[in-house]
């Protein structure tokens, strides 16, 4: 055995989440692509069959009331929100990202005042969250200022309303400093939007403790909702009385059966709400969060760094010098969960990865994207994926 791959059977045997791994469906292939899709919790299936065969079924209509439909945005933001560092009642659940980019960043430029008349938005951004921005700019008439995260602090000034920016890069891996960017930007008198897409459930975000206005997320990623599970937004607990929605849905009215032809917007996070909620996709995720009852989000941090460290090292000791250069930071605090290695014909190596049991992804024209979740991939899948890797690139 070579020597990553002894180092690899101590770190498994030494790891107190490697138990975790029997909550997911998991077969001989390295999955490292549960920054994209993650993989399915074991429980799932049969909730899944049970809300369509029984609660829908069955009970039909009644489930509203009977199986807790009604209220399970809230009640399912409320188990994302120890993850996200939140207290109770100012998360909900239902849309997609995407909408709920535009939510947020609607409401945090009404909240801001005429007065101020620019949105910030990150150069480095997930398209959909550049597209929604300059849509949300140009509907409330302020200018979309896109700069880096790092260039944030000195394009903030009196006339910024909001900032809306990536927690990690969707691309690198690169971790931004969400503490001491949300203080620049209150010190500056705007709001923050963050987008946790690839932050939540890899690592500790707190969002009450840094004092983050608005915030929003996937499911589908490392919280292994399935695909196109709901996203999540959040409006902190102190501004909901302020939180005016663009979108304002008659799930989101104070009286939702009164079926009044006006709007008022119902007390704390339900102003989020706006339709039908997504059931089906819904119940599979408060399934899927069940996974994390137990799990303590920092120990999760600790083991994602453990296993991008170890694979950083692993493609080190296996590869060519030169064949490959990483995208990722390698500070511990710049980092999230995944490493993102630049390589030529990417596209290429990345199928005969696949073909070989290890999936990652490929992001155009030339980056190999590795997730890590620590959830459910071992040390000894890390040291396999990097040589796998170095084979294919010789
Ligand atoms: C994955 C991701 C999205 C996805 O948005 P959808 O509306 O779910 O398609 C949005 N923003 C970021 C930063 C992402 O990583």
């Amino acid at each position: 055995m070579s020597e990553p791959a002894l180092r690899a059977e101590k770190l498994d045997a030494a790891d107190d989440l490697a138990p975790l791994r029997s909550r997911f469906v998991l077969d001989g292939v390295v999955y490292l692509d549960g920054n994209s899709l993650g993989a399915l919790p074991a429980n799932v299936p049969d909730r899944v069959a049970d809300v369509v065969r029984r609660q829908w079924g069955e009970l039909r209509i009644r489930s509203w009331e009977e199986s807790g439909w009604w209220t399970a945005p809230e009640r399912i933001g409320d188990r994302i929100a120890p993850l996200v560092g939140a207290a109770p009642g100012q998360i909900v659940v239902g849309d997609s990202t995407s909408v709920n980019v535009f939510k947020a960043l609607v409401a945090a430029a009404r909240m801001a005042g005429e007065d101020r008349t620019d949105i910030l938005v990150d150069a480095t951004t997930f398209p959909t969250d550049g597209y929604i921005a300059e849509s949300a700019a140009r509907m409330t008439g302020r200018t979309l200022r896109v700069v880096t995260p790092q260039e944030v602090p000195a394009a903030l000034g009196p006339r910024t309303a909001a900032v809306l920016l990536n927690h990690v890069d969707y691309r690198t891996g690169r971790l931004h400093d969400l503490p001491s960017l949300t203080a620049a930007i209150h010190a500056s008198g705007a709001l923050a939007v963050w987008d946790l897409c690839h932050s939540a459930g890899a690592l500790p975000v707190g969002l009450d403790e840094h004092g983050v206005d608005l915030a929003v997320g996937c499911t589908y990623k490392y919280l292994n909702g399935g695909p196109g599970a709901p996203a999540y937004l959040y409006v902190r607990r102190d501004l909901q009385p302020r939180f005016d929605s663009p979108l304002p849905g008659w799930n989101s009215h104070a009286d939702p059966f009164g079926m009044s032809p006006s709007y008022t917007p119902a007390p704390g996070a339900l102003r989020g709400r706006v339709g039908t909620p997504d059931i089906l996709s819904m119940l599979a995720l408060e399934a899927a969060l069940e996974v994390w009852d137990d799990v303590d989000i920092t120990a999760v941090r600790a083991k994602s760094l453990a296993l991008t460290d170890f694979f950083l090292q692993c493609v080190t000791a296996y590869t060519e010098p030169g064949r490959v250069e990483s995208l990722t930071p390698v500070p511990h605090e710049e980092r999230g969960s995944q490493v993102a290695l630049r390589c030529e014909d990417a596209g290429e190596v990345m199928k005969r990865l696949i073909a070989g049991g290890v999936v990652g992804d490929f992001r155009h024209p030339d980056v190999l994207r590795f997730g890590f979740t620590p959830l459910y991939v071992s040390y000894a899948e890390t040291e396999r994926a990097a040589r796998l890797l170095a084979n294919v690139l010789t």
